[in-house]
């Protein structure tokens, strides 16, 4: 299994990419503030590249997770000042109605104690920030995908990217494949997306 996220950067103008071990975490500049989507697998890791990317954990404003899995909400404790968004379907993963892989592993609580649930074409304005939500389940039932300014599109683990080709995300960790591909026709129909940015391989530019 290869995972081959970016190293932390600043990708355009406005984004940069923080690497944690195997999965990437993005912040989305505006005015002075920051927009987070997901968290990083290691919350002292996070630390050491806000710390060399000069950004403040405390001038994240808004988190958006595109799902519950450890690795995209490990930072969430950091970011004191944010609030926290995630689709709606996912919600079963938090609260251990529905089961990771098998029917003894759950994914853990949410390291915050308030969040906001997303349902598919909801659309957010944060300042001059527009998001638009799309649900793209399948690797867990409320993965969830965020348009940013009709350009930016931030999938998590909706897919994987491979030789510049979208492709699905490995079998072993997708909890439900047909859906899975259904959501990622759903991706590539969103043709205004400019760049894609996944969780575990860094990003495609179209
Ligand atoms: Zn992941």
């Amino acid at each position: 299994m290869i995972m081959n996220p970016c190293h932390t950067k600043k990708i355009v103008e406005n984004i940069y990419s923080i690497k944690t071990s195997i999965v990437n975490m993005y912040l989305y500049q505006y005015a002075d503030k920051y927009i987070a989507i997901d968290c990083g697998s290691n919350l002292e890791k996070v630390k050491e590249n806000l710390l060399l990317l000069n950004i403040n954990a405390s001038d994240v404003t808004h988190i958006f997770l595109t799902h519950s899995d450890y690795d995209h909400v490990a930072g969430l404790p950091l970011f004191t000042n944010a609030r926290v968004y995630l689709g709606h379907e996912e919600l079963q993963m938090i609260d251990k109605t529905t089961p990771r892989f098998s029917a003894f592993k759950f994914n853990k609580p949410l390291g915050c104690s308030e969040f906001e649930l997303l349902l598919d074409q909801q659309e957010i304005e944060i300042e001059n920030v527009n998001i638009r939500c799309f649900a793209t389940p399948g690797h867990t039932p409320g993965s969830m995908s965020y348009l940013f300014d009709q350009k930016y599109f931030f999938v998590g683990d909706a897919v994987s990217i491979k030789n510049g080709e979208i492709k699905p995300f490995f079998k072993f960790f997708v909890m439900d494949m047909k859906t899975h591909l259904k959501s990622i026709t759903k991706i590539e129909n969103v043709r205004k997306a400019q760049i894609v940015f996944s969780g575990h391989h860094g990003y495609k530019i179209k």
